[in-house]
């Protein structure tokens, strides 16, 4: 599996990364993860780390995560839900003119990405060398509360890596930012992260976000649920249940919820 951008280790750009076979535990954690009161990219961070195996040949720590592009952290959602399979291939939008509701086709894993452009990490700007904008710059953002302009020269500072001549962030003006905005984008790989559609009642375009919280990830609720499902059933620990990948968790319910229709069935027919 290849990212659109890629993990920097000395000085070589490294792009394969493996998700886990996620157990229960596992998914248990995406999903407290999704829940949590905290950013979106912080959130990212969490899923990514309890999802992810090895980034660029080796173990994926929350450092390397941090590290990546948000390009490749937004790929790497959707690679997820469609691993998780939880999409039905159909989602529900809101109109944004007309409020009324409408389904759209949808699968995460095909939504297309820009790949990262020549060079990078790396762009210079009169200059200046500047890296592609990270997860922990995003987290940065958050956690500052920063929006809008000073988000905008926050990230500057933050992505600045040398200069022949000091860079005073503050004192760069609209055009500065600009010109090192659209180099930076130029470089960085991107995920579709919305989509515009017609709306079928009105007729006129709606942006529909396809972000994080659009994402159909799993619940803490439905996973214990679940746990609690199979624990009725069986009389295995949590420890026990959580343990299991997904696939046989999936099968065990499938067999519980088998038992429990012919027994009403046969309650009838008594
Ligand atoms: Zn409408």
């Amino acid at each position: 599996m290849t990212l659109p951008g890629g993990i920097m280790r000395d000085g070589q750009r490294l792009r394969d990364y493996r998700f886990k076979t996620l157990t229960g535990g596992d998914e248990l954690a995406i999903a407290e993860a999704f829940a949590a009161d905290d950013g979106v990219p912080q959130r990212i961070t969490a899923i990514l780390t309890a999802a992810l195996e090895t980034l660029g040949g080796a173990p994926a720590t929350i450092e390397d995560v941090r590290a990546l592009a948000v390009g490749d952290r937004q790929f790497l959602m959707q690679q997820l839900v469609a691993l998780l399979d939880t999409e039905t291939g159909w989602m529900t939008a809101d109109c944004q003119h007309c409020a009324e509701p409408f389904d759209f086709a949808m699968r995460f894993g095909d939504l297309p990405c820009k790949p990262a452009g020549e060079g990078f990490p790396i762009v210079t700007v009169d200059g200046a060398t500047f890296r592609a904008p990270v997860g922990g710059d995003q987290e940065a953002l958050a956690a500052e509360g920063l929006e809008g302009e000073a988000a905008q020269r926050r990230v500057v500072a933050l992505c600045l890596v040398d200069s022949k001549m000091p860079v005073d962030v503050g004192q760069l003006d609209e055009a500065d930012l600009a010109r090192i905005d659209t180099a930076l984008e130029a470089v960085s790989p991107e995920a579709v992260t919305e989509t515009s559609l017609d709306c079928p009642s009105c007729g006129r375009t709606c942006l529909v976000d396809l972000g994080i919280d659009a994402m159909p990830l799993p619940r803490p609720d439905t996973l214990y649920q679940e746990v609690h499902r199979i624990a009725s059933a069986y009389h295995w620990s949590e420890r026990e249940i959580l343990a299991l990948p997904r696939g046989r968790r999936q099968r065990y319910l499938a067999l519980i919820a088998r038992d429990a229709a012919p027994s009403s069935m046969m309650r009838r027919s008594a």
